[in-house]
């Protein structure tokens, strides 16, 4: 079932790094429903934490839904009507609902000093118990308080926490998760520079945004006591919470860290979306991948556009349970998206891979070889690696290979010949001309036909795997075709003793 009134989401990145996995599923899911609904897509940027704030990171955020198609409807770039979308420009309305829940007795300076925080931590660890505010500052007297703020002194605003009784949260996918309040603290949700933390700036602009489904990450289960309690305290109602599924390592044992993020780079893959554009994968099959990483539409069917993601995507079909990321998936999504696209769209992505391999590809080869390249691409960065020869002036054959198992350098060296000649007496080189005439040679020279092709495939591309040799011929051109294997001719020249 498909929600179908209009839905208010948010994407809420805090630019302190970059788009990984996580973020971009949870950024899809709430575009699939935005759009299934009617609703809007927000974007929203919380960089309330000047100390982790990293220049530059909003917009890679950005760039990076933008190359996945998930565009907002409201957000910094754009405005709408509940902005200021950047929560560094919110600061003065955080300010005001924390003295709101001030003055209704849900909150409280605190004078702590760091010092004697840190003493009660330590004190707390020693004992093995969880590190937690005392309630220290929670008795002062308000006027008390107040003239101490206004007196200037350092201090920040915590949450009052109810001392007794429990509080039940509902997730749309897990149900009810109850929760005792003894067991909670009074979080801090303005520090003594004056900055709201996410459990307050998140929660007060949730509200004024209208926000009506909050969909983030698993690892704020042990926070959503707290940010029940502030809408409670604030008399709003609530949106429906989702808590997306944990995404844990390739082996499956255990979260991802930023350590194990590096480590995939070298075996180029990356948790990242801007290095996953960069290692040759296509957004159709990322989104693709990361959608099913959390939901499922059923039993079988896992080729999705985003077009059928918005139609088919269901909020109550997602998986709470966590899940290990499967990179082969993701290439086998990449080989599948990349054979759906239109071949002058794959010719118009993979060219960049070309050039940055230091090739300069025209369209007009190009275009010939889509249809063969496009059925043996398991991302757009193996192209030139497969191809790259068609764009080479001159292949360097490999001497060895030159000379296939169970063939002697004079055969080999004969067979090349005679593939000149018989290549050099036809017309034009093409499967149909060309295929018949080359497995007549074999015969004749009493020589395997997958020896003869291996020694053609050396010498026209230099490879011992490539595109059907015919039609990669027919592509590169007579010409070319009989220059490589004089070349080849002369190399096994050289190795008759
Ligand atoms: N800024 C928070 C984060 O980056 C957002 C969490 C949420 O979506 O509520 O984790």
């Amino acid at each position: 079932m498909t929600l179908t009134k209009p839905a208010r989401v948010r994407f809420a990145p805090s630019p302190t790094g970059r788009l990984h996995l996580g973020g971009a599923r949870t950024a899809l899911y709430d575009y699939l429903i935005a759009r299934q609904s009617g609703g809007q897509f927000v974007l929203r940027i919380e960089d309330t934490d000047r100390k982790r704030f990293l220049p530059g990171a909003e917009q890679e955020f950005m760039d990076a839904l933008h190359w996945l198609g998930l565009q907002w409807d409201e957000g910094p770039d754009i405005g709408g009507p509940y902005g200021p979308y950047r929560q560094s420009e919110r600061k003065e309305i955080y300010l005001q609902y924390a003295q709101q829940l001030v003055e209704s007795g849900h909150a409280y300076p605190c004078f702590c000093t760091p010092e004697r925080l840190e003493k009660l931590r330590s004190e707390q660890q020693a004992r093995k118990q969880q590190p937690r505010y005392d309630g220290h500052c929670r008795n002062i007297p308000p006027e008390e308080a107040a003239a101490r703020v206004a007196a200037g002194e350092p201090h920040v605003i915590r949450f009052k926490m109810p001392r007794d009784g429990s509080v039940t949260c509902h997730d749309l996918i897990r149900g009810d998760i109850t929760y005792r309040n003894d067991q909670l603290d009074d979080s801090i949700l303005v520090k003594s520079d004056g900055w709201a933390l996410y459990h307050l700036a998140a929660m007060v602009d949730d509200h004024l945004m209208k926000i009506t489904h909050v969909l983030r990450g698993a690892e704020w289960l042990p926070t959503f006591p707290l940010h029940v309690h502030v809408y409670r305290a604030f008399g709003w109602e609530q949106p429906e919470w989702v808590h997306l599924s944990l995404f844990l390592k390739p082996s499956g044992k255990g979260k991802m860290s930023k350590r194990d993020a590096a480590e995939l780079m070298k075996d180029g893959r990356s948790v990242y979306i801007t290095d996953l554009r960069g290692l040759g994968y296509i957004p159709e099959a990322v989104n693709n991948w990361a959608a099913l990483m959390g939901w499922s539409y059923d039993d079988h069917t896992e080729f999705f556009t985003l077009a059928d993601l918005v139609e088919k995507f269901d909020i109550r079909r997602l998986n709470p349970s966590p899940a290990a990321i499967n990179f082969s998936k993701l290439d086998h999504f990449n080989g599948l998206h990349i054979r759906h696209l239109d071949q002058e769209d794959l010719l118009r992505r993979v060219k960049p891979f070309f050039e940055q391999a230091g090739y300069h590809p025209d369209d007009a080869t190009l275009r010939k070889m889509m249809p063969i390249l496009q059925p043996r691409l398991k991302t757009l960065d193996d192209a030139p690696v497969v191809a790259g020869f068609f764009f080479r002036e001159e292949v360097e054959p490999d001497p060895q290979r030159l000379v296939p198992k169970k063939v002697t350098p004079p055969q080999a060296l004969e067979a090349a010949k005679r593939l000149y000649e018989v290549l050099s007496a036809l017309p034009e080189v093409t499967l149909e001309s060309g295929e018949q005439p080359v497995r007549a040679l074999a015969e004749e020279m009493g020589l395997k036909a997958g020896a003869l092709f291996g020694i053609l495939r050396e010498a026209v591309t230099g490879q011992a795997v490539s595109p059907p040799i015919f039609e990669t011929m027919e592509i590169i051109g007579k010409e070319t075709v009989l220059k490589r294997l004089q070349h080849a001719i002369e190399i096994l020249e050289t190795m008759q003793n």
